[in-house]
Parts: C-alpha cells; sequence; structure tokens
C-alpha cells in the first residue's frame, strides 16, 4: 500500500479504481491512410458508440431534470442518424479520400452554417445540435471522447490538473472522485467538485504506476490509498457506508422551512454552474438559485454561444424550478476562466486585469447578447440579474443602462418579459466600503466572499503555497460582511453570501446574527445547513465559539 497526502475539498470517502486522464491532442487530419472502405467502416462504429453514450446521458439526465429537459438527448440520437447529414459524410470519405474525422468536423461546420442561416428559431436551435453531434462523434474517432477520459466503470480520475469546464463535461456518474497534482482548494475546479459532491484531493504528488490500481480517497484525513491492505479498505468502506446512513438521514429535512427554534427565516439557495446542476438542486430542496455562474456556457462553447442558445438555457432552468428564484450571474470570464476565442491578452495579474463586468462594459455586443437572452427567459419563471466584480456605482449604471437598451429593444419587437430584480455581487473591497451608493442602485447584494477573501487579504486564491495564509475567518472578511449586511439593510436591499464562506457551518450562527437574509451554497450543503439554522436560537447568548472576535 501506498499513501499519499494533498488537500482535501470535500469530506467524504470515494473507492474504486484509479484512472489516469492523459489530455488527447484532437488534431484533425485531413489525408486518410486508410481506403474509403475503411474510414466508412471507423464512422460507423463511431455512430454506434455516440448512440451508446446519448442513450446513456438521456437516462441520466431522466432521473436528474426529467423528460421535458432529457428529450434533447433523443434528438441528438435521432440526428446522428440523419440521412443528409450521414450521405454528406460518407461523400467527403468517397470523393475526398479523407479520414472519418475530417468529413464529420466538414460536415457539421456546413450544417450548423446552413441551420444557423435560417429564419425559423426552432430550426436556427439545430445549429448548436448539430455541432454538438459532430464534436461528439469527432472525439469518438480520435480518442478524445469522455468514455476514454473516464473509463466504463466508475472510476477516481487521476490527472495532472483538470479545468473548470473539463470537469463539468465529464460524466459524473462515472466519477466517484479526483486526485490531482496541481489546483487550488479555492479555485473553480474545487467548487465545481463540492457541487457535485465528490471527493477530491488536489496537490498530490501522483505517479503514473498507480494507474488501474485500487485506491481510496479519504477526505478526512486529506490522503488517497494506492493498493489498500484489506483492514483499511474495510474500515473504509464502513466509514463511506455512515456518510450515506447521515446523508439518507438529511433527507428527512426536505419540505421543512429554514427557520430557527425563535422564527428567523433565512433563503438557502443553490450555486450552479449548468444546467445539469438543476437537479441536484431540486433534489437536495434548494428554494431557489442563488448564483449560476453563467461563464460555464461560454466555457463550453467552441465560439460566442448565441442568443439563442443562451436563452434555451435559461429557459430551462427557469422553468425547471419551477417558480422559484433564479439568480443568474453575468459572465464574469478572465482570470483562471479563459476561452481562446476571447482572445484575451496575457496579463501581469490576471486576477486584477481586464474580466466579468469590464469585460462587457467594454464589449458590449456580448454583454447584451447575453442580457437579451436573460430577459427573453425571464417571461418563463423569477428571474434576477446580478453583475460581478463590481467596484463603483458608475459600473452599476452603466450595466443597468445597457439592460435598459436591450428591454426596449425587445419591447420593440413585441417580445414577452418577466419583472427583472436587479443585484451585484460584493466581492471587492471597494464594492464596501461604496455599499451606502451602491445599495441604492440595486435591490440586492451578494457577497462574494471567495473573491473578497482574495482581495482583502491579498492572496490569489490560484496559488496552492498561499493556502496556509488565505484565512476566510481573518477579522477583516467578517467585519467586511458585517459593514455590506449594514449597509445593505439602510436602503433596503436584503443581502446574501454566495462565496463559498455561505457553507460554513462554523459561521452560520455568526451570520444569522449579522442579519444575512440569504446563503447560496453547493446543493449538498442545504440540508446540513437547514439542519443547523434549525437547531439555533438567537435570543440565547452566541454559542458559536469557533468564530473569532472581530
Ligand atoms: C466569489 O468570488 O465568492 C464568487 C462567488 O464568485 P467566483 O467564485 O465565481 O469568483
Ligand atoms: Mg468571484
Amino acid at each position: 500500500m501506498k499513501v499519499a497526502t494533498g488537500k482535501s475539498i470535500l469530506d467524504g470517502i470515494a473507492i474504486g479504481p484509479l484512472h489516469f486522464y492523459h489530455k488527447v491532442d484532437t488534431e484533425i487530419v485531413m489525408a486518410s491512410k486508410l481506403t474509403p472502405a475503411e474510414e466508412l467502416s471507423r464512422f460507423a462504429t463511431a455512430q454506434g458508440k455516440a448512440q451508446e453514450q446519448l442513450g446513456a446521458l438521456y437516462d441520466k439526465a431522466l432521473e436528474e431534470v426529467g423528460e421535458d429537459n432529457a428529450a434533447i438527448f433523443e434528438i441528438h440520437q435521432m440526428m446522428v442518424e440523419d440521412d443528409d447529414y450521414v450521405e454528406a459524410i460518407q461523400s467527403i470519405i468517397e470523393t475526398q479520400g479523407a479520414t472519418a474525422e475530417y468529413a464529420v468536423s466538414t460536415t457539421g461546420d456546413n450544417f450548423a452554417a446552413t441551420f444557423a442561416a435560417m429564419d425559423d428559431a426552432y430550426m436556427k436551435a439545430r445549429a448548436v445540435d448539430v455541432k454538438d453531434i459532430s464534436r461528439r462523434l469527432v472525439n469518438i474517432l480520435t480518442g478524445a471522447d469522455e468514455g476514454n477520459l473516464l473509463g466504463d466503470k466508475p472510476v477516481i480520475l487521476v490527472a495532472d490538473d483538470l479545468t473548470p469546464s473539463e470537469t463539468v463535461q465529464m460524466d459524473k456518474s462515472k466519477l466517484l472522485g479526483f486526485v490531482t497534482r496541481k489546483g487550488s482548494t479555492n479555485s473553480h475546479t474545487a467548487i465545481l467538485a463540492r457541487t457535485m459532491n465528490i471527493p477530491a484531493l488536489i496537490g498530490v504528488e501522483i505517479d503514473e504506476d498507480w494507474d488501474g490500481k485500487p485506491g481510496i480517497i479519504d477526505g478526512y484525513n486529506h490522503c488517497v490509498y494506492v493498493e489498500p491492505t484489506a483492514d483499511l479498505a474495510t474500515s473504509m468502506q464502513k466509514k463511506h457506508n455512515e456518510d450515506l446512513q447521515q446523508r439518507a438521514l438529511l433527507q428527512g429535512l426536505k419540505g421543512k422551512e429554514n427557520v430557527t427554534l425563535d422564527g428567523r427565516h433565512v433563503n438557502l439557495y443553490a450555486n450552479i454552474g449548468n444546467v445539469g446542476d438543476v437537479g441536484l438542486v431540486l433534489q437536495n430542496d434548494a428554494s431557489g438559485i442563488g448564483l449560476f455562474r453563467s461563464e460555464f456556457i461560454y466555457l463550453n462553447s467552441q465560439d460566442y454561444p448565441t442568443e439563442d442558445e443562451q436563452f434555451a438555457i435559461y429557459k430551462q432552468v427557469v422553468e425547471t424550478m419551477g417558480g422559484r428564484k433564479v439568480i443568474i450571474r453575468t459572465l464574469d470570464i478572465g482570470a483562471d476562466k479563459q476561452a481562446d476565442y476571447f482572445n484575451l491578452d496575457k496579463e501581469e495579474n490576471p486576477a486584477l486585469g481586464f474580466r466579468a463586468i469590464r469585460i462587457c462594459l467594454t464589449r458590449k455586443e456580448i454583454f447584451k447578447t447575453q442580457l437579451r437572452a436573460i430577459l427573453r427567459a425571464s417571461a418563463y419563471g423569477k428571474v434576477s440579474i446580478m453583475f460581478p466584480m463590481i467596484i463603483s456605482v458608475r459600473e452599476v449604471r452603466d450595466a443597468k443602462d445597457v439592460l435598459a437598451e436591450c428591454r426596449k429593444e425587445l419591447a420593440d419587437k413585441g417580445v414577452a418579459m418577466g419583472e427583472v430584480e436587479i443585484g451585484i455581487m460584493i466581492e471587492t473591497p471597494a464594492a464596501v466600503v461604496m455599499a451606502d451608493e451602491l445599495a441604492q442602485e440595486v435591490e440586492f447584494f451578494s457577497l462574494g466572499t471567495n473573491d473578497l477573501t482574495q482581495y482583502t487579504l491579498a492572496i490569489d486564491r490560484q496559488n496552492p503555497k498561499l493556502d496556509a495564509f488565505y484565512d476566510p475567518h481573518h477579522p477583516a472578511v467578517l467585519r467586511m460582511i458585517r459593514r455590506t449586511v449594514e449597509a445593505g439593510h439602510r436602503h433596503n436591499c436584503w443581502v446574501g453570501i454566495c462565496g463559498e464562506l455561505g457553507a460554513d457551518p462554523k459561521l452560520t450562527e455568526t451570520f444569522l446574527r449579522m442579519g444575512v437574509d440569504e446563503l447560496s451554497v453547493s446543493p449538498s450543503s442545504i440540508l446540513p445547513l437547514r439542519k443547523i439554522v434549525r437547531g439555533l436560537d438567537l435570543t440565547k447568548e452566541p454559542s458559536n465559539v469557533d468564530c473569532p472576535e472581530f
């Protein structure tokens, strides 16, 4: 047995085979060394594999987000067999001596361009689907498919590093946990793992020799065991079963109110990164979505997502939430969240650089496309918009002006829209200092404590060497939060927390005593927090000894 230590980002245990992930280069070669008949056969095999993957995705979506939303994967299955599409691919292989992947990629691009040029909104939307199935087929043909990423059976993934988009795209039913050499506990990849309730260990000296061997991630003790002894495996399995039992007990809190013993209510909302997380939100009985990190739509896309593509996603989330509030944060790209097609310059200090609202107010067409999509989705449920990385009143007014411009454009065309609550994220010290003025511009504040901690303590949240110094309980951070709540309430502005600190059980009482109105946390933290809230009595002396004086 070998033991390697790292930093755990979730208290939990994962047991299963270790599987190495090597990033695959998906360069597409045009000229084939095989005969056309052989390429046709490769294509046919890829079609079969794509059908299998789509069937599995349908089943998963059916369970997590319901029949209507799962139907898209049935449509994709039909498209993979569509006569026109298949004939165009076969013709390129036969007449140009091309590889199957080249033929699929070229046909996908051609069909997508044709669909995109159509007037009918339904047909336009098919452009996204044809791109999607083509990418799936190309990935299968070049060996870069998700099946390869995770193996056929559930595994503990071991990788040098994982980007947020790779993490989002993974088939969660095959992912027991992951172990990476790089990464920091406050990175977006770590946040995603928490959202998905996946035990993960980062900063581990990994060894290629582990590939295929049995492993256990022990999130409680920050280590991974490779080829564990029989005794250890038995005791870890016991602990894992206890965890599952504890989770089952929490299920009894579903449907119960988030209210303290002395009658104080607090909203417990969930953070999500994509549509697939909505199933978890409902399973964990969150009263709404307090942070939809919309930038993951951009990170999952090869090009700027169109208004229709975004509208379809927001509408699906809003409809699935069935009248519960959905707070969509506008694009927060930049820093550790990069999409190539934005062509952002390399920066000396990306966290202090061209990101989030700064990009949106500079490249207004990108911003307007997103805002129109959100406004259109607001006709289908309860939508709020919040702007990230705000430092001044001027930015909020500019953003609201752009929003008003979009609303007018849509209204002139007779497009249906609902009321939309407007808020901002408080994640810079400047915003805290300006909170009284900012509160008069918006209806709510949401404290982004991940960045607020980074900027208050001058500690790069991406740098694993600084994890020991990154103290989210630092009195300076807690005072920032208290000050924001007080300023918000002075101006009738409700105040929530959507950074990771919101889920910290040691601070729940402190936050409630401060008057925080909402905590937005990973779906898996909703029921544990409900349990804490329901056990508190705020008329009694403060009991949280863990929280330092501030
Ligand atoms: C935050 O900064 O706390 C936050 C919620 O935003 P993100 O983690 O996406 O930067
Ligand atoms: Mg942030």
